[in-house]
Formats: C-alpha cells, sequence, structure tokens
C-alpha cells in the first residue's frame, strides 16, 4: 500500500516578506520533491477546505470569527509573530481539511501512512487564539476528527518539532483518551513544555514532556524514541499515531539550537513506521510545522517520505552531520523515566 501526501498550492498564498515561516518553505520542498522523482510513487490525497464543525471542536468560534474578518479586511497580526493575510484564513482551513482527509485515507485504508505537507503550521494555536506562526491546532484537530469520524478511542501525538507544542498540550490536558509526546528544546520559545507539566485531573500522565537544554541531537533524540517513546506507547496502545513533523531542531536551523541531522530524522521517523506497525496496522500521519532552513527543510521532507514509502536506503544527508559533538540527553531522558514510571 502505498504513502499517501497532501499539497495544496493555495497554502502558499499564506506569506509574509522577510517572516521566516513564508511560502518559500513549501515552495522550496515542492520542487524538490519533483526533482526527486518521488512524486509518481507516491498517493496523492485531495486538499479541500475543513468543515468550520471540524475546527469549532477545539477552537472558540469567536476566535474563527475574528480570524475571518481579519482576512477579509486584507490581514493583520494575530500576535507579534503571526500574520494573518487576506488568503490566510482559507489557507488555515485547508491546512486543516487537507489532513483531516490524508487521516480519513489512512483509517480508509486506501493509504498505509502519510504526510500532510501544509501550512500554516498548528502545533502553538491556542483554542482562542493564533500564536507562534500557527493559526488552527492542526495536529490536534486531526486527533479529535479520529476519534469523531473513525470511531479511534486512542490517540498519541508526537511532537518532534524543536518548540513545545503548547496549543496540543493545552487542548488534551486534562484528556486521557490523546497521549502527547513532545520532544523539544528548554527553556526556549514558548515557555512551556516544563518536565512537570504532565496532565491534569483524568488526563494526568498523558502529557509527556521531554525538555533537552541546547546542543542536544539525533542521538538524544532516538534515545528519547527508544526508551520514553516506545515504552508509553506500548502502555498507552493507540489506535492511530499523529506526528507534529518539525524540521527546526536541525543542526543548521537559523531559529534555534539542537543538533539532529537528516540521518537523524530518518531514523526518527524509521522508528516512528515500526512503533506504528506493532501497535496500529501502520496507522501513522505527519503534518508539517516548522523547520526554517530553507536548503535543509525540502531534503528532511524528501527523507521522511522516503522513509514511509518504507525505503530508508535511498535516504541522502547533503549537509552532513554536526561538526559540533552533541550534548548528552541522557540526564533529562532520565528524569522523564523517573517521573512516569517507565524504568
Ligand atoms: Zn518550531
Amino acid at each position: 500500500m502505498a504513502t499517501g501526501y497532501v499539497y495544496d498550492p493555495f497554502n502558499l498564498k499564506h506569506t509574509y516578506p522577510g517572516h521566516p515561516e513564508n511560502h518559500r518553505r513549501l515552495e522550496r520542498t515542492w520542487d524538490l520533491l519533483q526533482q526527486a522523482g518521488i512524486l509518481a510513487s507516491l498517493h496523492r490525497v485531495e486538499s479541500m477546505p475543513a468543515p468550520l464543525e471540524a475546527v469549532t471542536g477545539l477552537h472558540r468560534v469567536d476566535y474563527l470569527e475574528r480570524l475571518r474578518q481579519l482576512s477579509q479586511q486584507g490581514g493583520g497580526f494575530e500576535d507579534p509573530d503571526t500574520y494573518v493575510v487576506a488568503a490566510s484564513y482559507e489557507a488555515a482551513l485547508r491546512a486543516v481539511g487537507g489532513l483531516l482527509h490524508l487521516v480519513d485515507q489512512v483509517m480508509a485504508g486506501v493509504v498505509e501512512n502519510g504526510f500532510a505537507l501544509v501550512r500554516p503550521p498548528g502545533h502553538h494555536a491556542r483554542p482562542h487564539r493564533g500564536m507562534g506562526f500557527c493559526l488552527f491546532g492542526n495536529a490536534a484537530l486531526a486527533a479529535r476528527h479520529a476519534q469523531q469520524a473513525h470511531s479511534v478511542e486512542r490517540v498519541l501525538i508526537v511532537d518532534f518539532d524543536v518548540h513545545h507544542g503548547n496549543g496540543t498540550q493545552e487542548m488534551f490536558y486534562g484528556d486521557p483518551s490523546v497521549l502527547f509526546f513532545s520532544i523539544h528544546q528548554y527553556p526556549y520559545y514558548p515557555g512551556t513544555g516544563a518536565l512537570e507539566e504532565t496532565g491534569e485531573g483524568e488526563g494526568r500522565g498523558y502529557t509527556v514532556n521531554v525538555p533537552f537544554p541546547a546542543g542536544v541531537g539525533s542521538q538524544g533524540y532516538l534515545q528519547a524514541f527508544r526508551e520514553v517513546l516506545a515504552p508509553l506507547a506500548r502502555r498507552f496502545q493507540p489506535q492511530l499515531i499523529l506526528v507534529s513533523a518539525g524540521y527546526d531542531a536541525h543542526w543548521m536551523d537559523p531559529l534555534a539550537a539542537h543538533r539532529v541531522d537528516i540521518q537523524g530524522y530518518a531514523a526518527l521517523v524509521g522508528h516512528l513506521v515500526e512503533l506504528a506497525d506493532e501497535l496500529c496496522g501502520g496507522r501513522l500521519v505527519l503534518t508539517l510545522e516548522g523547520g526554517y532552513h530553507l536548503e535543509v527543510l525540502p531534503h528532511a521532507v524528501l527523507a521522511t517520505l522516503q522513509v514511509l514509502a518504507r525505503n530508508p536506503q535511498e535516504v541522502r544527508d547533503p549537509f552532513g552531520p554536526d561538526p559540533v559533538a552533541e550534548r548528552d540527553g541522557a540526564p533529562t531522558i532520565q528524569a522523564v523515566q523517573r517521573l512516569h514510571h517507565l524504568s
């Protein structure tokens, strides 16, 4: 069975000159995927605007209305980092809608797994406002959609973007049906994601943060996957795995200070493919979050698709590993294991 992807040129209209989260991220990625010749072996899943009720399940109606009006008036700023232009409201609805459609195709068995190459990103968006370049919580909305439209009870969301997925965490903080696992640089933007943030009420224990200091790289991320994520996932028994796939932990990324390389991303995605095979029939859906180096991002996405399509031997890393040795992530991992009773 093929790997699916979503790509919608409309999403390029959401852009702002000089902003790191601009249309060239996706445009360059699309160019490389075409040059590499990988698209013919993948299954294109149609993009479409999400129905409003899919978005209002986790976002406030008055926020949607405010965003719609802001777009209609030509745009503005949702917060100092987060622009809105005339096309943004529809682009954000299409980012969600394309991802939901990909989830539908995976749940129906049309494709085995997939990657939604969408913008704007989602994991910082809060129920009542956009934040951190994000307008709607794409991954969170996909989790809720899988539960409501496909009777999935337990969804695992893995967030390997270098920033903490505060929006996703907030939406499911008291909800034991969604296990949220985030690796990120800490302390760093957006300020949340401390070890001690583990959920509340019935959701206690279903938020798992791995707050790595600056300097951690591929080995630390992989160790966290093997020694924290894998045992957690086996305990939780998800029926679907969603991934907030940001590539700003790459060592060349201009916005952060982690040291993952392309082969590291390929290994992380390979680990997720294995976990999905073991636990949920291979059902694994990624959605694009950050990644701000315009040459690195396309290659990281290409490597991800090669691994999803079960051709990891095709992965090439034109940038190589960071020449600086990475910092040891083991102390953080051991602290997470103790807190979540994994050791
Ligand atoms: Zn990020």
